[in-house]
């Protein structure tokens, strides 16, 4: 169940230091996809977790509309992006295949009239100004959106969310926004092959989680953690949302597009 997909040799984006080969046609797709899933699957069975409880939300950003349609074609249902340009912009040009629209990246206040009219679901949400201004735009629309809290668990300055500690208080002063519907909890790890110091912030992620639970004040405690290069050890972590971009879609071409 662990081994990788069969990728022909003359695919062009597959290198050493980019083991992820470019998925163009439905097949590719449905290929990359279960690769994915049984991989997602034998890590919560190897934790003593069932697999039903992962959700793999697909992360299309930088992919072209051709190929999420045939991404949609192998069956993908719902798509996360960063940016709400993009984001808006693939919604509208594809607002026949019914996707379900997940924004992952940070977000500006001036930009959250934009999501509450288009996303099914906000997984970046670290500060009460972006709440505000999203519950004031999405009160005026008649709708409620799913929101997920971003924490840094790293440390490291380049990543957005809140501090751990900022964590609880934030939660806290959540429910006087009442059209966001708060879900969980969401991160990406630190970025480093030290698998050790990875697993550390997904298992703070998870004791933020738990304090959540018993105050009452993170909904159903979701924890969206794990992308392609670590989605093995979230599961093993206890993540129910693991956000996979490039080993569905393929390698993106540069670092400039990393979150
Ligand atoms: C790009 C991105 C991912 C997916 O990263 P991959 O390496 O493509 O799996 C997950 N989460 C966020 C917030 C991202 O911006």
């Amino acid at each position: 169940m662990t081994e990788q997909p069969a990728v022909p040799q003359s695919r062009p984006a597959a290198t050493a230091s980019s083991p992820w080969s470019t998925a163009t046609t439905v097949a590719d797709f449905r290929r990359n996809l279960a690769a994915v899933r049984a991989r997602i699957d034998a890590a919560a069975v190897a934790a003593g977790r069932d697999p039903e409880q992962v959700r793999l939300l697909p992360v299309s950003k930088t992919v072209p509309e051709e190929r999420l349609r045939a991404a949609a074609a192998a069956g993908i249902t719902q798509m996360g992006e960063n940016k709400v340009q993009e984001a808006k912009r693939k919604a509208s040009n594809l607002a026949d295949l019914g996707i379900h629209w997940a924004l992952i990246g940070h977000l500006q206040t001036n930009k959250a009239k934009d999501v509450a009219a288009f996303a099914h679901e906000f997984q970046a949400l670290d500060s009460l100004r972006v709440a505000e201004a999203l519950d004031r735009r999405l009160q005026a629309a008649g709708r409620g959106l799913d929101v997920y809290v971003q924490v840094n668990s790293s440390g490291e300055a380049s990543k957005f969310g809140l501090e751990p500690e900022a964590v609880a208080p934030f939660l806290a002063a959540l429910p006087v926004y009442s059209a966001l519907r708060v879900r969980g909890l969401m991160t990406l790890a630190a970025h480093t092959e030290d698998t050790a110091r990875v697993r550390e912030c997904f298992a703070l992620m998870r004791a933020l989680r738990d304090a959540g639970l018993q105050a009452g004040t993170v909904g159903d405690g979701q924890l969206s953690m794990g992308m392609s290069g670590d989605f093995e050890l979230a599961v093993a972590e206890g993540s129910t949302c693991v956000r996979v971009g490039q080993a569905i879609f393929g390698a993106r071409p540069a670092p400039a597009a990393r979150a």
